[in-house]
C-alpha cells in the first residue's frame, strides 16, 4: 500500500493557478524541452497553461475532461497525445460548442473524435457549463478556466489542481453520472 501511494507521481502538481498567463508558453518548453531558439519570444517561465498541460502529461490510465469550450489546439493536442499512448479519455462538451451543430471556429472535438477519443455532447435545455476534469482518479483540476486561448491569455480566470480525495471523489461520481445520464448518443432530455 506504501508502494503505491509513493508512486502517486500527480500529487506534487497540486496548487492554483491563475490566467491571464503573461504570453504564448513556448511550443517547446511545451514539449518539455530546453529553448535555445535566441529570437524567440514566447514565454520560457512556468506558465499557469503549462502547469496544466503537466496534469495531462503525468496522466498513466484516464482522463475524464467535462468542459464547456474546447477551443485551444494545444490543449487539443495534448489530449491527441494522452490518446497515444493509451490513456483512456473521455470527454463530455456543450454541444452548441462542439462545431456538430454549426461551425464553432477552433472547436478542438472533431480532431478528438478523429484521434478515437470518445466524445459525449449534452445537447439538453440545461447548459454543460462545468470546466473540470479528473485524471487517474485522482487529481481534479476545476475552476473558471474554459479551453480556449481566449481564457489562456485574454481573461481573468482560475483553476484548482487538487488531489484531496473528498473533492475528488465527487467529482468522479458526477462524470460518469453525466456520461450515463448522456448516453453514446448524447441526446439526454432534462
Ligand atoms: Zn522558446
Amino acid at each position: 500500500m506504501e508502494a503505491y501511494k509513493s508512486d502517486k507521481s500527480l500529487d506534487h502538481l497540486n496548487k492554483a493557478l491563475f490566467f491571464p498567463d503573461p504570453g504564448l508558453t513556448c511550443k517547446r518548453t511545451v514539449l518539455g524541452r530546453d529553448c535555445k531558439d535566441q529570437n524567440c519570444r514566447a514565454v520560457h517561465d512556468e506558465t499557469s497553461l503549462n502547469c496544466l498541460l503537466n496534469v495531462l502529461r503525468f496522466a498513466k490510465h484516464t482522463l475524464d475532461v467535462c468542459v464547456y469550450m474546447i477551443t485551444c489546439s494545444v490543449l487539443g493536442n495534448a489530449l491527441v497525445e494522452c490518446q497515444e499512448r493509451d490513456v483512456k479519455i473521455r470527454v463530455i462538451t456543450e454541444i452548441r460548442n462542439s462545431g456538430e451543430e454549426g461551425e464553432v471556429i477552433g472547436s478542438q472535438i472533431g480532431k478528438l473524435r478523429n484521434a478515437g477519443i470518445s466524445v459525449r455532447c449534452s445537447s439538453s435545455s440545461f447548459w454543460m457549463h462545468h470546466k473540470f476534469l479528473v485524471a487517474d482518479n485522482e487529481i481534479l483540476v476545476n475552476g473558471s478556466f474554459n479551453w480556449t486561448n481566449q481564457a489562456v491569455m485574454g481573461n481573468y480566470e482560475n483553476l484548482i489542481i487538487t488531489s484531496e480525495e473528498t473533492l475528488v471523489q465527487p467529482f468522479i461520481t458526477e462524470f460518469q453520472r453525466l456520461w450515463d445520464h448522456l448516453g453514446p448518443t448524447g441526446v439526454a432530455e432534462e
